[in-house]
């Protein structure tokens, strides 16, 4: 099984899973990255997985359908190209032969979905679009802080081991705000210098894995006493974890 990150427009990333033969992709907002790692690789496209509406990872869709041999996969409430098949989360999805566990996830936008695909003996690998970053979580568009923390506990409730893929290259600035957050996080500094040099060498930080994002991502530190003392400081209204969140999210908004 092989995993990609293709680049899309300036910072996505369109993620391809496939075995050598088939192939699947997940939110491709551009056709001509899909089309030529297809050609390039000898693959047919036999699913396509959306997590959720914006352009920026569906605008892709209909100009695939000529080379698409199976499925596509996409929130059922939420507006994407059809004819699609529509998922909820809780369910089990069988997108080119590789399984996929589907999770609701509303925050970014109301019917936001991820999907987790847990191979024997591998890694899960999970595909989680703008809902979780590395070192941040997506804007909340149609979502408040309360549903983005509910939606961001189920995915952290997944093996440590979890591949985490998601949908832009984002890693650099979020660490920045990280930083800014806990200032004596060190395992944030160690990799603000691993990404540097990653982006520097034109790689990406992605795919991150749960364990890792559980140190450095402010937005899963919620309860750490550092992380609580600076949303106080931005003006959360309690220690509550949501409203932690909320007010990391407003800040991070505003953070240059
Ligand atoms: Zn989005
Ligand atoms: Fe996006």
């Amino acid at each position: 099984m092989n995993l990609i990150a293709l680049p899309a427009f300036t910072d996505n990333y369109i993620w391809m899973l496939h075995d050598g033969r088939r192939a699947l992709v997940v939110d491709p907002g551009d056709d001509q990255p899909v089309r030529q790692a297809l050609q390039s690789r000898g693959l047919e496209l036999a699913a396509i997985l959306v997590t959720h509406h914006h352009p920026d990872h569906t605008g892709g869709v209909d100009d695939l359908r000529d080379v698409l041999q199976g499925p596509v996969f996409g929130p059922a409430n939420e507006r994407i190209p059809t004819p699609s098949v529509p998922v909820t989360g809780g369910e089990t999805i069988d997108a080119a032969g590789f399984e996929f566990e589907v999770i609701d996830v509303p925050g970014h936008t109301a019917g936001h979905v991820a999907y987790v695909h847990r191979a024997l003996g591998d890694a899960p690998i999970l595909f989680c679009g703008d809902t979780l970053f590395s070192a941040g979580c997506g804007r909340l568009f149609e979502g408040t802080a309360v549903q983005m923390h509910a939606s961001l506990q189920r995915l952290c409730a997944l093996p440590s081991e979890t591949l985490v893929c998601c949908a832009h290259e984002y890693t650099e600035s979020n660490l920045r705000f990280a930083a800014a957050v806990e200032p004596d996080n060190l395992v944030v500094r160690e990799h603000q210098q691993t990404c540097r040099d990653r982006r520097a060498a034109e790689l990406s930080t992605l795919p991150s894995t749960l364990a890792l994002e559980c140190q450095i991502n402010p937005f899963l530190r919620c309860r750490e006493p550092a992380v609580r003392a600076a949303a106080r400081a931005q003006g959360a209204l309690d220690d509550s974890e949501a409203a932690v969140l909320g007010a990391l999210r407003d800040w991070k908004n505003r953070f240059k």
